[in-house]
């Protein structure tokens, strides 16, 4: 969906960047904090499910730890995050619990949204928390992540995240307004841009590398970002966190800049599952689960009669009738061995078969791609 605003948005990322929850001197921002924190109670009372991405952990903790000033060597700023991460999800926890609403810290590696074990894990679990009404708090794992296996910046992480979930917005709170032509502290011929209908090569050229002491993403990070998210479907905003009620304000017409997503959530993820990836084994299912599969219901093991290939939970399979004729294709919930032994049981039988309670559908329905006619 293209347009302003976030009235018509249901499921909202926010990113909120170190520098604007954390001052040098006098530590964590908490005014602003609750400022935000009743801009997200207000979307959630008009029904929006809203996701944090929360950066500020090195900030606080170099703070507590009295670290030097400058950049710091990977291991003292994976010490700064493990002190600072516990002050920062205390300051979410309690902010928004004061607003009735409940925090749930979820800390990412590189790892958790890559792989896609791991990633469909991680889903079912912010899945689970948005139905229980919680607020998802998210950061990234710093204190395990080591160069080589890390984001490095919550923009990227955020854009993963918001495609993750399906979000149909993400919203970066900066400490600029938005995007211009050329870096505007250097170019005063730099020209702001409102609204960014496709990430072009010249839209990339407009990004500069610059990213200041206490966050480290630059427009660059947050241009990988918007590529990451509007091609997951999601609607992508640059805005100026520097303002009380950030959110509130980018709904009465703040100075933005907004990028228009190349799909729908559920269009952009089924693109994905039917066409991006080897199919690594095949499922067949009798003609009472075809008929399930065709009005929208997700595929229980009763249904599966046969079971072929070598496919680990999370892999894509071919989903064919008793006649062997393709109806569609997904990510099954276990693997090759599972599924055997499950195929042609009921649901709840699960646990007494594998040892564990696992998920009740062999393959999901929002897992799933159905041939046309
Ligand atoms: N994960 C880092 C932190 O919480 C922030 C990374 C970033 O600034 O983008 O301190």
């Amino acid at each position: 969906m293209s347009g302003r605003g976030l009235g018509a948005r249901r499921r909202i990322v926010v990113k909120v960047g170190s520098a604007l929850l954390v001052d040098r001197e006098s530590g964590l921002k908490r005014d602003w904090l609750a400022a935000l924190c009743d801009d997200l109670k207000a979307l959630t009372g008009k029904g929006k499910e809203v996701l944090v991405v929360s950066s500020g952990a090195i900030a606080l903790g170099r703070g507590v730890l009295r670290l030097p000033r400058g950049p710091l060597k990977l291991e003292e700023a994976q010490a700064a995050a493990s002190v600072g991460q516990v002050a920062l999800a205390g300051a979410w926890a309690s902010a928004l619990s004061e607003r009735g609403l409940t925090a749930a810290q979820i800390l990412l590696t590189l790892g958790d949204t890559e792989e896609r074990r791991r990633y469909l894990n991680a889903r079912a679990t912010l899945a689970t928390l948005l139905k229980l009404a919680a607020v998802p708090v998210i950061n990234e794992n710093d204190t395990v992540a080591t160069n080589e296996i890390r984001y490095g910046d919550n923009d990227r992480l955020a854009a993963r995240v918001a495609a993750m979930v399906g979000a149909d917005c993400l919203v970066l709170l900066s400490d600029i307004d938005g995007l211009y032509s050329a870096p505007p502290q250097e170019d005063p011929a730099a020209r702001f841009i409102p609204h960014v209908p496709a990430i072009t090569a010249e839209i990339e050229a407009m990004a500069g590398a610059a990213g200041s002491e206490l966050s480290r993403g630059g427009m660059k990070t947050k241009i990988e970002a918007g590529k990451i998210a509007t091609a997951a479907g999601a609607a992508m905003v640059i805005a100026s966190g520097r303002v009380m009620h950030p959110l509130a304000a980018i709904d009465a017409g703040a100075r933005a800049t907004w990028f228009d997503p190349l799909a729908t959530p559920a269009s952009a993820r089924k693109a994905w599952i039917a066409g991006h990836i080897e199919p690594r084994g095949t499922i067949v299912v009798d003609r009472g689960a075809a008929a399930a599969l065709q009005s929208g219901k997700s595929l229980l093991p009763a249904g599966v009669t046969r079971v072929s290939g070598s496919f680990a939970r999370g892999d894509a399979v071919i989903i064919v009738n008793s006649d062997g004729a393709e109806l569609g294709r997904g990510l099954v919930a276990f693997d090759v061995a599972e599924a055997h032994k499950i195929a042609g049981r009921r649901s709840s039988e699960i646990e007494a078969i594998l040892g564990y309670r696992g998920r009740s559908a062999m393959i999901h329905r929002d897992d799933m791609v159905l041939r046309e006619g």
